[in-house]
């Protein structure tokens, strides 16, 4: 489904992604590990279109999206999420989700000048799907919360959600563990692996809660140092003497 050939990434003579190679098969759950400044949000910037590389190809679906930007990912199905939920503060958690759809009333409005009636019609399919979306994620009870006011482990789950409101095919997520209570956990592993198995999402997620890792991804690769250190399963990479080395070497 993805594939890196030989990506480089120079920022003003700094290598922070140095020649990283590996495909993402479709359906599967990959874990990019690897200690801190191994250039693994770099690569993610690559893929995500937040950031050119400096050489090397990207293909997603067997089409070249190397230095593709955001929006155009977006619009062929490749999303991602931050570590840092982005989520509008001050609208609804229903509100959020009905931003990110893709055929938002607006933007239909703008592009094809439909009835009023229409853009209606358009906001209550938005609206459905919405609700549809937070009931999945177990977050209706905050449906008309302001967003800013849910817990850390709520907005994960609503960033997840608004990846939901999109046709999104391949999903990238930053560190979704991170500042999650267990209880809300122990949900998001679930709603991951439901969207997977059920719903054909293929993820790539940065993570360092090896737990989650464990319980969700494989294959699992390891980066140290802009390169690909090793990829296997978790327990191959657990037990690999480099990787022990890398995270010893932090
Ligand atoms: P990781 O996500 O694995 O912790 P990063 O991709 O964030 O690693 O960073 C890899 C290396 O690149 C680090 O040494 C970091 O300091 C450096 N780096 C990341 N972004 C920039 C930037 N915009 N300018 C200069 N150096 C950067």
């Amino acid at each position: 489904m993805l594939e890196l050939n030989q990506l480089v990434m120079d920022f003003s003579g700094f290598r922070a992604v140095n020649g990283c190679s590996f495909k993402v098969d479709e359906g599967t759950i990959t874990a990019l590990i690897g200690p801190n400044g191994a250039g693994k949000t770099t690569l993610f910037n690559m893929i995500a279109g937040a950031l050119k590389p400096t050489s090397g190809t990207i293909t997603f679906q067997g089409g070249d999206i190397t230095g593709l930007p955001s929006n155009e990912l977006f619009s062929k199905g490749l999303v991602r999420t931050f570590q840092i939920p982005h989520e509008f503060h001050r609208l609804t958690a229903l509100e959020n989700l009905m931003m990110v759809a893709p055929n938002q009333p607006g933007e239909a409005l703008l592009s094809n000048w439909l009835s009023w009636g229409r853009v209606k019609a358009v906001e209550k399919d938005v609206e459905a799907k919405a609700e549809e979306t937070l009931e999945f994620l177990g977050l209706t009870q905050v449906a008309h919360e302001r967003a800013g006011n849910l817990s850390g482990g709520q907005k994960k789950l609503l960033e997840l959600g608004r990846t939901m409101m999109t046709d999104a095919k391949l999903v990238l997520l930053d560190e979704p563990a991170a500042g999650v209570n267990r209880t809300l956990l122990r949900k998001l592993e679930e709603k991951i692996e439901i969207l997977n198995k059920e719903r054909g999402y293929t993820f790539i997620l940065i993570e360092h809660d090896m737990e989650m890792i464990e319980k969700l991804c494989d294959p699992v690769v390891c980066m140290a140092e802009g390169r690909v250190l090793i990829e296997g399963s978790f327990q191959t990479v657990r037990s690999d003497p480099q990787v022990l080395e890398a995270y010893l070497g932090e």
